[in-house]
């Protein structure tokens, strides 16, 4: 017998017949806080989520997941989803609830004909780099290899080749969903088209994604990529130099920023580790000769006190931050979408960056534009097309005693460069506190998506996650 918390709060007691019937008819296994195993399974990235579902159901395919979502339906247990676990908001682990555990649902294959991949729901961008570079190919992911695809790709998606071919989403040729009623749809423009705008960009809000397919394209193995590290006694020039250069950027070249301390890279004079930095961390997607043309001025400008850009391959540049992102510590994220960097938002940024946390915090400005931009806000559920920028603070530290110290730093740092930003938001860097901005954060597209809710998941099975609330619940 096990107390598992339901969708309404309260407790009920699955008797052990019922939870034998379960796991006998999952082909993975099933863990409760009892097992050896359950500790270690249930850790997420951010160490600073603490929360203990009662069950783990660890699925292995689609009817592993099916069987899953039927059990949770029968019992109205409250459920949460999982792909890799690197969510800053830690709403893949149901406290007292079912966790339905997809990483070991981590295949991908590619049909290297056709330039398309399969890739099942547990897997990490590093997984589906390392099969589609077999082959010279790669599909638009995020900037560090451990990231989960399915949650990176239910919220839209972007890193280093996004300028060149879009968000994550804008390749994704159809997905596999099990709904909240136990049916696996597959879902793509002509099949269930409004489910599959959905989950462009909706999150998890629509059902579980247990297979996706990306359209993939040609790049690397090469390509022109590293770092122009600068003082941050420089931070408001190398700024104001930076929105010029990135204005007229062609799309093969995304450059972002990072303001924090200088980490003990090799290529780096020792005096300058731990000392305030301004990195532009670049990548140029195509002919190597042509990328040196398009990062000469950024190279020219100024004293850097250290720069490593060069020929690199395309899966060791995707794994460049890994180092900076390790799991464990305790994170706590803000981030705005901007149009512009105004004067008034780089002194900001500036000054912010001069007094941050903790040695491990950092300020990103992610580069978009190119063809993320070039698709209509109302073509997938991901509003933010008109966002030139993302601005990411990466607060981290690691003693739970630094807790308030460094949460209340960063929601200042978000009050404060507010006025600068554009509305709508990128609902996979919201944390946990952030449910009250999700409508705002898909603007336009909040009613289609409550819409879409509501015929698919009118009781809100799906509530982990940063959620739209179905009409009936509002
Ligand atoms: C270090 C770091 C770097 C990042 N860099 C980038 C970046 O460069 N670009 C970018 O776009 N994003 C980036 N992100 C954000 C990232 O996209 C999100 O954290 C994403 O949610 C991670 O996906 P996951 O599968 O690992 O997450 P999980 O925590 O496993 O899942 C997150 C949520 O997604 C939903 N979900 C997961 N799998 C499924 C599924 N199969 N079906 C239905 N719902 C599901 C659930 O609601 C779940 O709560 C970064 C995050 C981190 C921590």
């Amino acid at each position: 017998m096990v107390a598992i918390k339901t969708r309404k709060g309260s407790e009920t007691l699955i008797e052990q017949g019922a939870l034998d019937e379960f796991r006998s008819g999952l082909g993975g296994e099933t863990l409760t806080l009892e097992d050896a195993a359950y500790g270690e399974v249930r850790e997420i990235w951010n160490a600073m989520i603490d929360s203990r579902p009662a069950l783990i159901a660890r699925c292995r395919d689609a009817d592993d997941v099916v069987h899953s979502v039927k059990f949770a339906r029968a019992h109205d247990l409250l459920i949460s989803v999982r792909g890799a676990g690197h969510n800053i908001a830690g709403n893949s682990l149901a406290d007292g609830g079912l966790l339905i555990d997809l990483s070991q649902m981590a295949a991908v294959e590619i049909n290297a004909e056709a330039k398309t991949a399969r890739v099942e729901p547990g897997a990490t961008l590093g997984d589906v780099d390392a099969a589609a570079q077999t082959f010279g190919l790669a599909t638009p992911t995020g900037i560090n290899s451990t990231t989960g695809i399915a949650g990176l790709t239910l919220g839209g998606g972007f890193g280093w080749l996004s300028r060149s071919y879009g968000l994550t989403i804008d390749n994704l040729l159809s997905a596999d969903v099990v709904t909240a009623g136990g049916d696996l749809l597959t879902t793509s423009e002509s099949n269930h088209p409004d489910l599959f705008w959905g989950i462009r960009g909706g999150g998890g809000n629509f059902g579980i994604v247990t297979s996706f397919e990306y359209r993939l394209h040609e790049v690397g193995p090469e390509l022109l990529s590293g770092l122009i590290v600068h003082d941050a006694g420089d931070a408001v020039a190398a700024l104001e130099f930076y929105r010029e250069f990135a204005a007229q950027a062609p799309d093969e070249l995304t450059t972002w920023v990072v303001m924090r301390k200088a980490p003990p890279l090799p290529f780096l004079d020792e005096a300058v580790h731990g000392t305030d930095v301004v990195l532009f961390a670049l990548l140029y997607n195509g002919d190597i000769a042509d990328g040196e043309e398009a990062v000469a001025s950024l190279r020219a400008f100024g004293s850097p006190v250290g720069e490593h850009v060069g020929p690199t391959p395309y899966v060791d540049w995707q794994q460049a931050f890994d180092p900076l992102f390790t799991p464990g510590a305790r994170n706590y994220w803000k981030s705005h979408n901007f149009g512009e960097l105004s004067d008034q938002t780089i002194n900001i940024l500036v000054a912010y960056a001069q007094d941050l946390p903790s040695g491990f915090s950092e300020i990103f400005i992610a580069q978009m534009g190119g063809e993320t931009s070039r698709i209509a806000a109302d073509a997938t559920a991901y509003v933010g097309r008109d966002a030139a920028f993302v601005l990411n603070v990466h607060t981290r530290w690691e003693d739970p005693a630094d807790d308030d110290r460094c949460v209340a730093w960063a929601r200042e740092f978000f009050d404060a460069t507010l006025p600068g930003a554009i509305d709508g938001a990128y609902v996979n860097f919201m944390t946990a506190d952030e449910s009250g901005r999700v409508e705002a954060a898909y603007g336009a597209n909040h009613e289609r998506l409550v819409a879409v809710k509501d015929h698919y998941d009118p009781d809100n099975m799906f509530r982990l996650n940063q959620n739209i609330a179905p009409s009936g619940t509002r």
